[in-house]
């Protein structure tokens, strides 16, 4: 089959999309339902009904036999409950149906759905609503529609919610900043590109690890001879199996009507990347919660296991997400794109001001929104951003602003100085602005690419934070450029204050610098260097001031979610701890003592027939020092999982991370050297040699 010929047949096949709706519902209930969607209103009850009927016929003729209500619950993972279409006829036999009260409303039982405390349990309902702004699509049998998700008492549940909620947020104070540029713009859409990064292992060397199959990553492993310091991998020339999974996966991809759009090799062996053409926030966030799967389902088909653990070899490369974002007006505007007109400039200037400001003040979100177990392994490594949030904004625009700030160019401020010192500004090679791959938060030509996401988080949580925290400051400029007698010297004042006031978070160097990071102390940037650490201050007064004004969460939702994080981040790492617990003591302890047997055996029968045993000895000396420190350790994590006190979220976060974390690196330290040290074919698991470098 030539697939190149069918993509466009191929693409968006299996989705209730423009073309599917057009061809199946009548005008009015078409031009309806575009209405809702564009304006976010609640949809009629018989505009509903029409709708689900022709979802259902189209779903049927996709195969389809149920439905289910997806949503995004607060631990990352995508949920469904399946019900199948069918419904008992009088003369015995069953009929397909759905309604419009189906379609729109759900009723899971929730209860085991992470909610920080929100509900008691015998209140445990949960309720679904249809967000028609995301398309329904078919996959495995059922039809998937997109679904927010609230509890009983109103508070939300999940993640769709509110990232909705902040881009109407940002579109209002947006749409109030443009007017004062003279533009009536109705919409603003936040848009995302997310960069998804993934390792592809063999499905049996998987098998054979617990810590693979019980967390993501390996906790044991030594470094291979081979490593990446050869960089033969990124943009290398992608070996069949690999390419042959790649192949499938956009086939996949494209039928749910993903614009699956770049593929290559990363940097470390055996990890790859996935980029998709952006769109707007909440379909991304949707569509990359949908690759995921996706790549995990079909790597499983090509005998593959699809790791998007953030780190899952220690000494190698963690994967990260790379998210991508901008402001985009419904009439086709980048907001964040460089003019070429004196105002347009002044217009660019502002909102990158909003942006500067928002990441200053509000550093400490951008990095509780990243932060996780997983991801604590990866930011401060010396591939990853580090844990300090700093903006990247490349020379060419440095050098404007510093102009602005000196009022360089300002010597009189006539009307006609709305150029803001620059005509026009230089076109901003996208090459140039790139280079800096070391920056957490980075201004790419005309967007910002946010590089702190480890490779499995959920998007939602970084544009929720990134959208509100720019509405804010989008208010607070509109409020003081509407009332200003003259518009232009405002904005002028406005600008120079808030870059003098911010520039600190701007830093254009070397992020993965020992000297920055002691630079940034004296700036006074925050260093908050674990989830442990980041997570409370989500709940800080000005945060929940934050979203508050804005209508994203509330103060119980806000604190039911730091509760529901932290409550993630402990018991992570208390499967961690166990899982290495168990495979020391079942796997590697008893490899060592067989190993440690043959070579004591060898030793005995040598020194019998009068030859020299030196190196058995030795060996023997050195394996038996180390086995026993494994075992004295392993003794110290199981103590300490059972110490662990009986205590609130914090409090155990703490306590797994300034207690138990130190244990396990202790524990993991004579069994790497172990792995060195025993005979090949007594250890018990496959290596990072064996895992990486066979695909
Ligand atoms: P690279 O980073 O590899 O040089 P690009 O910068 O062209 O590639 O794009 C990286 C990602 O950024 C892609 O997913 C792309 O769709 C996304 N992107 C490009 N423009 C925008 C935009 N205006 N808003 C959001 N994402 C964007
Ligand atoms: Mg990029």
């Amino acid at each position: 089959m030539n697939t190149a010929r069918n993509v466009p047949e191929l693409f968006g096949s299996m989705v209730f999309n423009e073309t599917v709706m057009k061809e199946r519902l009548p005008k009015d209930v078409y031009r309806k339902l575009k209405k809702t969607m564009r304006e976010g209103t609640a949809i009629d009850a018989d505009v509903a009904a029409v709708v689900a009927t022709a979802m259902k016929d189209w779903a049927l003729s996709k195969g389809a036999t149920h439905y289910t209500h997806w949503f995004q619950p607060l631990n990352g993972i995508s949920a469904e409950k399946h019900d199948s279409f069918i419904s008992p006829t009088d003369d015995g036999g069953v009929m397909m149906e759905f309604s419009g009260k189906e379609l729109i409303k759900g009723e899971p039982d929730a209860s085991s759905f992470p909610s920080g405390g929100l509900r008691a349990t015998f209140e445990a309902r949960g309720y679904t609503a249809w967000d028609p702004t995301s398309y329904a699509f078919v996959k495995d049998g059922s039809l998937y529609i997109p679904t927010a998700f609230c509890s009983y008492t109103g508070e939300i549940l999940d993640k769709k919610t509110p990232l909705l909620r902040s881009m109407e947020a940002i579109s209002a104070q947006a749409c109030r900043v443009l007017k004062l540029f003279g533009k009536e713009v109705r919409h603003v859409t936040t848009t995302v590109g997310p960069e998804q990064e993934y390792f592809l292992i063999d499905k049996r060397d998987y098998a054979k690890r617990k810590d693979l199959i019980f967390t993501g990553r390996t906790l044991f492993g030594a470094k291979p001879p081979k490593g990446q310091e050869m960089e033969d991998h990124y943009f290398g020339s992608i070996r069949p199996r690999v390419a042959a999974f790649m192949q499938e996966l956009d086939e996949e991809l494209w039928k749910l009507g993903i614009f699956s759009k770049t593929k290559h090799n990363e940097v470390a062996p055996c990890q790859h990347e996935m980029a998709p053409v952006f769109t707007t926030a909440n379909i991304a966030t949707d569509h990359n919660q949908l690759t995921m799967e996706v790549m995990k389902r079909v790597a499983q088909k090509h005998n593959f296991i699809c790791l998007l653990h953030e780190k899952p070899f220690e000494g190698v490369n963690g994967s990260g997400k790379h998210n991508n974002w901008s402001l985009s007006t419904d009439t086709g505007e980048n907001l964040l794109e460089p003019g070429r007109t004196p105002s347009e400039n002044a217009q660019f200037l502002l909102f990158l001001t909003a942006v500067i400001k928002a990441v200053d003040e509000y550093q400490d979100l951008l990095r509780i929104s990243v932060a996780s177990a997983g991801n604590d392994h990866r930011l401060g490594a010396n591939e990853a951003p580090p844990a300090i949030v700093s903006m990247f904004i490349g020379d060419e625009l440095q050098a404007i602003l510093d102009a602005i700030e000196s009022d360089a160019d300002y010597t009189d401020m006539t009307k006609t100085k709305m150029d803001l010192g620059v005509s026009a500004l230089p076109d901003i090679p996208k090459d140039t602005t790139d280079r800096n791959r070391t920056s957490p938060f980075a201004f790419t030509g005309n967007k910002f690419e946010f590089r702190m996401l480890g490779s499995a988080i959920n998007i939602a949580c970084p544009n929720i934070m990134i959208n509100t925290a720019v509405a804010e400051e989008l208010r607070l400029f509109a409020d003081e450029l509407e009332g200003a007698a003259d518009f232009e010297s405002a904005l002028h004042e406005l600008i120079k204050r808030e870059i003098k006031a911010h520039k600190r978070i701007i830093f254009n160097g070397n992020g993965y610098d020992d000297a920055w990071i002691a630079e940034a102390e004296k700036r006074g940037l925050l260093n908050l260097k674990s989830t442990a650490e980041a997570l409370p201050r989500y709940t800080d007064e000005k945060n929940i001031r934050l979203f508050a004004t804005h209508g994203v969460y509330t103060r119980i939702e806000m604190e039911s979610r730091e509760e529901a994080l932290l409550e993630e981040y402990y018991k992570t790492l208390h499967i961690e701890a166990l899982t290495m617990a168990d495979m020391a003591r079942e796997e590697i302890l008893p490899a060592c003592t067989t190993f440690q047997n043959e070579l004591a055996q060898t030793a005995r029968n040598k020194k019998e027939v009068g030859v020299s045993n030196t190196m058995e000895v030795d060996l023997l000396r050195k394996v038996c020092g180390l086995t026993e420190e494994l075992y004295s350790k392993c003794g110290e994590l199981s103590d300490a999982i059972a110490q662990a006190p009986e205590a609130d979220a914090k409090r155990l976060s703490d306590y797994y991370h300034d207690t138990v974390i130190p244990i396990m690196n202790a524990v993991r330290q004579p069994a790497d050297d172990l792995e060195l040290l025993v005979g090949k074919k007594y250890w018990p698991f496959p290596t990072y040699s064996d895992i990486l470098f066979y695909v």
